[in-house]
């Protein structure tokens, strides 16, 4: 019997954190085999950030073309065809899916189709028949969304987030389970292009852990746009009658909507990964054990990516990818600092945070000092026409300073998922108001509100105190 190929590194799932652990490898000059079931790209670029940002870029087109008389600029008032919307989605997927396969096979990563399981020996076995050997294994299988119990997922009355980005026309009416940052998406979404929403949390607050000024922007917003919004409220099931159905929740409340969206996170896809014999451990929710360097309890095996219980981030899985390989190649990484990673929510208005919140801060026993600043004075957000929002800055009490290390940055707005570069850099660094106020912003630029933000900590504002 001839022995299975040996490979430097055999990574098992081709999503963010299994491809970005196989081209890192490979630019290293490892020699990387992938098994990967599906389509390389996984959830991110399938059935998640991609695919959701895109049609949260339709809500936003729609919204333009409905507000164009404001700038002068006549225009018919705008209808959706969501099967057209659908089409370029699919275009930009495969675009970018096509791309990602030529940058594997130009990186000459091994790409091999089937589902993988890890055995003894740092040996993975595809579809119970080939088998690899890695002299490191990264384990990249992901995750599928959760489900509630009495919401029976059928594609058609309940939706999971697979199903709403398959859709190809738009329900009238929606209930959507689950208010965090892929509910609120998906909320936003929906009513922008004319469906009815009626929004579900079980927490007090929409976002939980986010900080509560930004969410009270966020849910006025909502509110404004006619999404019903309830929070505190658990959903007891639903009544289907006649092609709709009825949710219940909360003490007696209920909604008739054509489909309900379940969006109450996601579960590892851990089942089935393991065979008898190896030391990778798993908990009692599927997630398998890791240190801060994602090493497994087995020699040479690393798990990356929602497969793991940090952050389910696209970016969190790049960054945890490239710690395993540095680690497999002894180069003694620093592990990553969850607290400090940046989060970015695609809803209008968008919202971006990194570091403590005001609460969690506090919690943690730091004596705080806070300024905002709203969009609403900023010549840019003006221009825009987009003034809803605006920048928080959470520092350290510092008794001669003022302010001392930026602790959290918390922005809701226009852009602000691509403005929070500053703040992310400002918090990893530790860096002071007085130090980041140094700094230049363009003008006129809706950055200038951060700029004006941390100013205002220094103690002297240019046109905020
Ligand atoms: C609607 C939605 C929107 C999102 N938006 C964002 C966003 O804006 N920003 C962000 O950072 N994150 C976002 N996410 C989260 C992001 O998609 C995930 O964090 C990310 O995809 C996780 O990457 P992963 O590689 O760990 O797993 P996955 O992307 O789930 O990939 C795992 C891969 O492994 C394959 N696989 C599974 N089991 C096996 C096996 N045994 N053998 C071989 N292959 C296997 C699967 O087919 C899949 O391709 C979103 C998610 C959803 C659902």
């Amino acid at each position: 019997m001839t022995a299975p190929p040996t490979h430097d590194l055999v990574v098992v799932g081709g999503g963010p954190g299994g491809y970005a652990a196989a081209l890192y490898g490979a630019a290293a000059g490892l020699s990387v085999a992938m098994v990967e079931r599906d389509k390389v790209g996984g959830t991110c670029l399938h059935r998640g950030c991609i695919p959701a940002k895109e049609f949260l870029e339709t809500a936003s087109v729609f919204r333009t073309v409905a507000g164009a008389k404001e700038f002068g600029v006549q225009a018919e008032q705008p209808t959706v065809d969501f099967g057209v919307s659908q089409q370029r989605k699919g275009k930009v997927v495969d675009q970018l899916w096509k791309g990602l396969g030529g940058l594997l096979k130009k990186r000459r990563v091994t790409t091999v189709a089937g589902t993988g399981q890890l055995g003894p020996g740092r040996r993975v076995t595809v579809d119970g028949g080939t088998e690899l050997v890695g002299r490191h294994v990264v384990l990249a299988t992901g995750s599928v969304p959760r489900t509630i119990g009495g919401f029976e997922v059928d594609g058609r009355l309940v939706l999971t987030s697979d199903e709403v980005l398959a859709l190809d026309r738009l329900p009238g009416r929606v209930a959507v389970i689950g208010g965090g940052a892929i509910g609120c998406e998906f909320a936003s979404m929906l009513s922008d292009l004319g469906t009815q929403v009626t929004l579900l949390e079980a927490l007090p607050q929409l976002l939980p852990g986010c900080d509560a000024d930004v969410v009270e922007v966020l849910a006025r917003s909502f509110k404004r746009r006619g999404i019903d919004v309830h929070v505190g409220v658990p959903v007891h099931g639903h009544r289907p009658m006649d092609g709709t159905t009825t949710v219940l929740y909360g003490e007696g409340g209920q909604v008739t909507v054509d489909a309900v969206v379940v969006s109450v996170g996601r579960r590892p896809r851990s089942d089935g990964l393991l065979a008898a014999g190896t030391a990778v451990e798993v908990d009692d929710k599927g997630f398998v054990r890791v240190d801060p360097w994602c090493r497994t309890g087995e020699d040479g095996v690393y798990a990356v990516g929602d497969l793991i219980a940090t952050p389910q981030l696209a970016h969190v899985g790049f960054a945890e990818a490239m710690v395993a390989v540095q680690d497999a190649l002894g180069e003694q990484p620093l592990p990553i600092d969850y607290g400090r990673v940046p989060w970015c929510i695609y809803t209008f208005p968008e919202v971006a945070f990194v570091g403590l919140s005001e609460a969690a801060a506090t919690a943690a026993g730091h004596d705080v000092v806070t300024k905002k600043d709203p969009f609403g004075g900023n010549g840019r957000a003006l221009i825009l026409g987009e003034t809803e929002g605006l920048v928080k800055v959470v520092a350290a009490r510092d008794g001669a300073a003022g302010a001392g290390p930026i602790l959290g940055v918390h922005m809701v707005g226009p852009w602000v998922t691509e403005q929070l570069g500053a703040g992310h850099l400002a918090v990893n660094w530790e860096a002071t108001p007085a130090e980041v106020g140094r700094f230049v912003q363009p003008h006129p630029s809706l950055s200038e509100v951060f700029g004006e933000t941390v100013l205002a900590l220094t103690g002297r504002g240019l046109h905020i105190s």
